[in-house]
């Protein structure tokens, strides 16, 4: 999801430019540490590392990162994508209550999510006044200038974009304002994987954007509990690949242990001023995913305190399990990194960025909107060379 906050043009350039410098994205680094992977790989069987970002999914498919692996070495995608997550009953909830004639203000990527059976796009064809905005921050100034209407934004993303909707809740709101808090935490979704024992897997690459505010800490239990190496990686090429070569080293060792590779941005400890802000905010719940079910102490909810802000609460709208899949789509399998993109049937048929029927089509950090985007740019390529 993009936010007001993020880079300004000139500062992704200048980042950009830092990053060549350093060379995250320099072929022959990268050539060499492929090799040193293909050279562990040649002593072991069949490895299956995941990784649960987005942001990752969109480097190594971009940058053809899983070319340069040997063919026993895969890298699977994970529920990495905040909005591909996001439950229909969720979505069902946000629709009824803009229908009832409250402005739901939300993420651009989170418009065209199918509920069980209307998006909030579509309750805004009907009707509805559904606004998108870059930050929670405008929801809020939205508010403040139209105080005759009531207002929620719908809070969605994982522990990298909560800071900022509980820096707007503890900052006195406006009373015509509320939040749908659909926040989720990564952690528990990765034991999940680790449990699902057919899945098979031998590693985690832990995102980079979360690690910055939640640290180490909540992934020391998948060494420790589960012999899982575990690396926390950043999104240049170059980070993706130390990621894996740095897991493989670890099997090769038997040694299972928690790394982190994103120095330059993740502390142990995190974001100890956004975890305490969190913490009076937000209490753990169990929460569902779309397409995975329920998943224990998954999901913030708001405190007592502050239950007055809570447009769940506030509006009291009622709406059943609601309907994750429609009929064909096999997000659930997609997600988990089960089957590729490529191996459900609609994919770039049925199934388009402009017509998507999962929700991993819908948002640019969607595993078949990634691989569609991908395909798409493969086809020019392939035609003028
Ligand atoms: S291609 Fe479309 S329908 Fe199939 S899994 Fe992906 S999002 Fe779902």
């Amino acid at each position: 999801m993009k936010q007001k906050q993020g880079l300004s043009g000139r500062q992704k350039a200048s980042w950009l430019e830092m990053a060549n410098k350093l060379g995250f994205r320099d072929p022959h680094l990268a050539k060499r540490v492929a090799e040193k992977i293909q050279a562990i790989s040649a002593k072991k069987g069949a490895v299956k590392i995941c990784h649960v970002c987005g942001t990752h999914e969109w480097t190594i498919t971009h940058y053809g990162l899983r070319s340069l692996l040997p063919e026993n070495v895969e890298v699977i995608a994970g529920p990495g994508c905040p909005v591909c997550i996001v439950p229909a009953s969720e979505i069902d909830e946000a629709v009824q209550i803009a229908l009832r004639g409250v402005v739901i203000t939300c993420f651009g990527d989170l418009l065209r999510v199918p509920g069980s059976g209307r998006s909030l796009l579509d309750a805004r064809a009907q009707g509805a006044d559904v606004r998108v905005v870059y930050g929670v921050g405008d929801a809020v100034q939205m508010a403040r200038g139209e105080p005759d209407k009531e207002f929620a934004f719908f809070a969605v993303g994982f522990e990298t974009t909560s800071p900022s909707t509980v820096v707007e809740i503890t900052n006195r709101p406006p009373k015509n304002m509320s939040f749908l808090i659909s926040h989720r935490v990564i952690p528990p979704a990765m034991e999940l994987l680790v449990e699902m024992k057919d899945l098979c897997l031998n590693g985690f690459i832990a995102p980079g954007h979360v690690s910055t505010i939640i640290g180490l800490k909540p992934y020391e239990m998948f060494p420790t509990n589960y012999g899982m190496p575990t690396v926390v990686a950043g999104f240049e090429p170059l980070d993706v690949l130390f990621a894996v070569y740095m897991i493989m080293k670890q099997l090769d060792k038997g040694k299972p242990a928690l790394e982190n590779e994103y120095v330059r941005a993740v502390q142990w400890k995190g974001n100890i001023k956004a975890q305490k802000l969190m913490k009076r905010v937000f209490e753990t719940v169990d929460g569902k995913w779309r397409g995975l079910g329920n998943i224990a102490s998954s999901k913030f909810k708001l405190k007592e305190e502050y239950a007055v802000l809570d447009a769940h609460q506030r509006y009291g709208v009622e709406v059943d399990d609601g309907v994750d899949l429609q009929p064909g789509c096999k997000c659930h399998l997609v997600v988990i990194g089960k089957i590729r993109p490529t191996e459900c049937s609609l994919f770039m048929n049925a199934c388009t960025p402009q017509k998507p029927v999962g929700a991993c089509m819908v948002s640019s950090e969607g595993t078949c909107r990634i691989w569609a985007r991908q395909s798409r740019v493969n086809q020019v390529f392939n035609k003028a060379f």
